[in-house]
């Protein structure tokens, strides 16, 4: 999934008008601002996905005390 990341906005300039470069994947080039940038994923972070759950961690049908 992280080669299909597509940006809605040159990072540089901002502007809409982007296009896959020929450097392959993750690479777009901005016709706008005449740039050519790469996006890659970097991993996920260590904090992990926040919010929702804690409301199941205790007195559920695995818990092992
Ligand atoms: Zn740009």
């Amino acid at each position: 999934m992280s080669e299909r990341a597509a940006p809605f906005h040159c990072p540089y300039c901002g502007d809409e008008d982007l296009r896959p470069h020929e450097a392959g994947h993750g690479a777009w080039e901005c016709a706008a601002c005449n740039r050519a940038f790469q996006l890659r994923f970097l991993g996920l972070l260590s904090r992990g996905i926040s919010g929702g759950t804690d409301g199941r961690r205790n007195g559920g049908p695995d818990d092992p005390s």
